[in-house]
């Protein structure tokens, strides 16, 4: 029982936030109105100087951690949010800081690629040395679990540190009965658009959503929300999912190597190959999270492998998945990321030619670009990443979803997990009600 309250707080706590965020904003955007209106008062260009801050000036970041939060929290340390359109190199102008650190600071985030993607709501903090004045720190705040921050080691280059934090995980039951398509159903139980999409993408090759799903027919899943001290991340995953059409029923359930299996523990997502090309290609560099870099002798990691071949090379998927990147990168040339079912994400860097597009589906050895030399590169070759919950794995070594069913020794366990989920979501339908 518990575990089905809890959501119900949650949610209406969520809701509660933000219509607080919404009034905040509100409130915000008029009394901003009104100091632009306000004939003495400073340009407003004045709020991204390095000056301190004003009293009269709106409320500080903590109470408004997004949109219009005022950039300056001290003399030496600027804050900015990003903003719809929004571009590094805008916001490294807006804050006087010069385009040459901004370099230095891309050749740090070439192994992380974090500044990639910069989302509407992440926040950049620029801390400078009181009396050089020179840049010291740069912070990404990406959501309460995540945050990158740049730090100066030298003259010439930056480093970074990555703060991934654990959080705690909540469930959530989330039940719907069809009305329209299922997409519709599942946005209107509160799944997202996303959520929604990995669950269709899961059964592909078991339900035709369109023949098979009828009104009246209901499904179930099971969401895991993060908190960090008490608040939503905003990030989740789905762990279970039951789909009852007329004279049939639908499982997923997610097992700890990241894969979704039905409940006999058969596979629900295709086989990964091991290398995105075909033929040999000679290892150039290894995966390697120690390496040291041969001149600054600093720990630089290497988190994919590289292959060295010709310029020209086609590159294949490694799995079925969705182009979420297609990006050219100062030092990591042009790149494709691939997120796939579960939790696995590829990338391929220092490409030639890339013949796929954001959004676009993909399946297991498609070919998505030709192999180049583009980015910061020593010659020819291919550096591919394999990410598996977020963490880069060696690629050549890593467990990949070869097998097609759960292994015989593992089963018992898989299933007993299973029973758990099941019976969470056998609770008696009134407990779901306004979940
Ligand atoms: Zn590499």
């Amino acid at each position: 029982m518990n575990a089905i309250w809890k959501p119900t707080q949650l949610q209406q706590k969520r809701r509660r936030r933000n219509r607080q965020i919404l009034w905040m904003a509100i409130t915000l955007v008029f009394i901003f109105g009104l100091f632009l209106l306000s004939p003495d008062s400073p340009s407003p260009n004045r709020v991204t100087t390095d000056e301190p801050l004003q009293a009269d000036t709106p409320p500080t970041a903590e109470q408004t951690p997004a949109a219009t939060t005022p950039p300056l929290v001290s003399d030496h340390i600027v804050q900015r949010t990003i903003e719809p359109g929004d571009n590094l190199s805008a916001i490294f102008d807006s804050v006087k800081i010069h385009q040459s650190i901004l370099l230095q600071i891309l050749a740090a985030d070439e192994s992380l690629l974090a500044l990639d993607i910069l989302r509407p709501g992440n926040t950049l903090t620029f801390s400078r040395d009181k009396e050089t004045r020179e840049l010291v720190k740069m912070e990404l705040y990406i959501h309460p679990a995540h945050q990158v921050i740049y730090h100066r080691v030298d003259e010439n280059s930056f480093d970074y540190n990555e703060i991934v934090l654990p959080g705690t995980w909540e469930q959530q039951l989330l039940s719907g009965e069809i009305e329209g398509s299922f997409y519709q159903s599942a946005l209107s139980i509160g799944l997202s658009e996303q959520e929604t999409g990995n669950i269709t993408d899961l059964f592909k090759n078991k339900v035709n959503f369109s023949r098979d799903i009828r009104a009246g027919d209901h499904f179930q899943v099971v969401r895991n929300l993060q908190l960090i001290d008490g608040k939503l991340t905003g990030q989740s995953h789905i762990e279970a999912v039951r789909i009852f059409s007329r004279n049939q029923h639908y499982t997923a359930f997610l097992y700890e190597d990241g894969n979704y299996y039905d409940d006999r523990g058969e596979s629900l997502g295709r086989a990964f190959q091991r290398y995105p090309f075909k033929g040999h290609h000679r290892v150039s560099s290894n995966f390697n999270l120690a390496r040291r870099h041969p001149i600054t002798k600093r720990i630089s990691p290497h988190k994919g492998v590289d292959f060295a071949m010709p310029v020209g090379t086609p590159i294949y998927s490694t799995g079925d998945g969705v182009v979420t990147r297609v990006k050219n990168h100062r030092y990591a040339g042009k790149y494709v990321e691939i997120q796939h079912d579960g939790r696995y994400l590829t990338r391929y860097l220092h490409l030639s030619r890339i013949t796929v597009k954001r959004g676009q589906k993909v399946q297991r050895g498609e070919r998505i670009a030709l192999s180049g030399n583009t980015g910061r590169s020593t010659g020819p070759h291919l550096h591919y990443e394999l990410h598996v919950k977020g963490k880069a794995v060696n690629p050549l070594k890593a467990k990949i979803p070869m097998a097609a069913s759960i292994p015989k020794e593992k089963f018992q366990e898989f299933q007993q997990k299973a029973a758990e989920l099941i019976s969470l979501m056998e609770q008696p339908r009134f407990d779901l009600v306004g979940i």
